[in-house]
C-alpha cells in the first residue's frame, strides 16, 4: 500500500541554522537538482521562514516550521499563528515534537488543538508522536503512542485527519544514534494506521507515517521500504546537504 503514498522525506533543522549556513545549506540541495519522486521538506526556525521562502520559491522543495500557536491571533506574546505561517510559502508545520512536549510540557491536548487550528489556515501538520525509553521498556509503547494519536484524532473530522502527517519517534532514539530497527518502527507504524482505520479507511490509507529518530544514510533505505513507513523526519543529517541528499537517494 505504500506505493499509493507519496514519500516525504523532511529535514528538522531544530534550533539551528543563521543566515549564512542556511543559505549555504539550501544553496547545495538546489545545486544538486533533486530528480526524486519523492516529496522533499525542510523545517526551518520561524525567523528565517523568509529567507527560505523565498530560496525556494520555484523549487521543488518545500516549506515547513517547527511549532504553531493553537490561536489565530491576539494576546499571546512570542506565538506565532497559523496564518501568520501562512503568509508565506509554509507548507507543513511540525507539532509535538518530543522536544517541546518535554521541554515546555505540551499535552497532547495542546498539541491536538496546534494541528486544529494548522488546518484551518491550510498548513499540514506533522503530529509527532514516540515513546520514552522507560516506556518501552514497561512495555506501553503502543498505549503511549496511541493515545497521543487519539487526542488528535479526537478534534478532527474525516476530511481533516485525511490531511495530516504522522510522525514516529521514538524518543530514545532521537539525536542518540540508536535507530528502531525497521521491524520495530514497522511495527508502531502498523499500529498507529491500524488506529487511524479504526475512524477512517479512506485517512488510513492516506496519511503518511513518518520515521524519525537517528535516520541516517546508511540506514535509510532499510527503513524506508518497511510497508508502513512513508518517509523520514531527519534532524541531525538534514543538517548537512550531502547526508540529508543521499537520504533522498535511498527513498
Ligand atoms: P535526529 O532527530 O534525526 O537528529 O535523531 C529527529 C527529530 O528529532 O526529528
Amino acid at each position: 500500500m505504500a506505493q499509493q503514498r507519496r514519500t516525504l522525506i523532511a529535514g528538522n533543522w531544530k534550533m539551528n541554522g543563521s543566515l549564512t549556513a542556511n543559505s549555504n545549506l539550501l544553496g547545495d540541495l538546489l545545486a544538486a537538482k533533486i530528480e526524486s519522486a519523492c516529496e522533499v521538506l525542510v523545517c526551518v526556525p520561524a525567523v528565517y521562514i523568509a529567507q527560505c521562502d523565498a530560496m525556494l520559491s520555484k523549487s521543488g522543495v518545500a516549506l515547513g516550521t517547527q511549532d504553531v500557536s493553537a490561536h489565530q491571533s491576539g494576546a499571546y506574546t512570542g506565538e506565532i499563528s497559523p496564518a501568520m505561517l501562512a503568509d508565506f510559502s509554509c507548507k507543513y508545520v511540525i507539532v509535538g515534537h518530543s522536544e517541546r512536549r518535554a521541554y515546555h510540557h505540551e499535552s497532547n491536548e495542546l498539541v491536538a488543538q496546534k494541528a486544529l487550528q494548522a488546518l484551518r489556515s491550510s498548513i499540514f501538520p506533522i503530529v509527532c508522536v514516540g515513546e520514552t525509553l522507560e516506556q518501552r521498556e514497561a512495555g506501553k509503547t503502543n498505549e503511549v503512542v496511541v493515545a497521543q494519536l487519539r487526542a488528535v484524532m479526537d478534534v478532527l473530522d474525516d476530511g481533516a485527519l485525511a490531511r495530516i502527517v504522522v510522525a514516529y519517534e521514538p524518543v530514545w532514539a532521537i539525536g542518540t544514534g540508536k535507530t528502531a530497527t525497521p521491524e520495530m518502527a514497522q511495527d508502531v507504524h502498523a499500529v498507529l494506521r491500524k488506529t487511524l482505520a479504526e475512524r477512517s479507511e479512506f485517512a488510513a490509507e492516506k496519511i503518511r507515517i513518518l520515521y524519525g529518530g537517528s535516520m541516517k544514510p546508511d540506514n535509510a533505505r532499510e527503513l524506508l521500504v518497511m510497508p508502513d513507513i512513508d518517509g523520514g523526519l531527519i534532524g541531525g543529517a538534514s543538517l548537512k546537504a550531502a547526508d540529508f541528499l543521499a537520504i533522498i537517494a535511498a527513498s
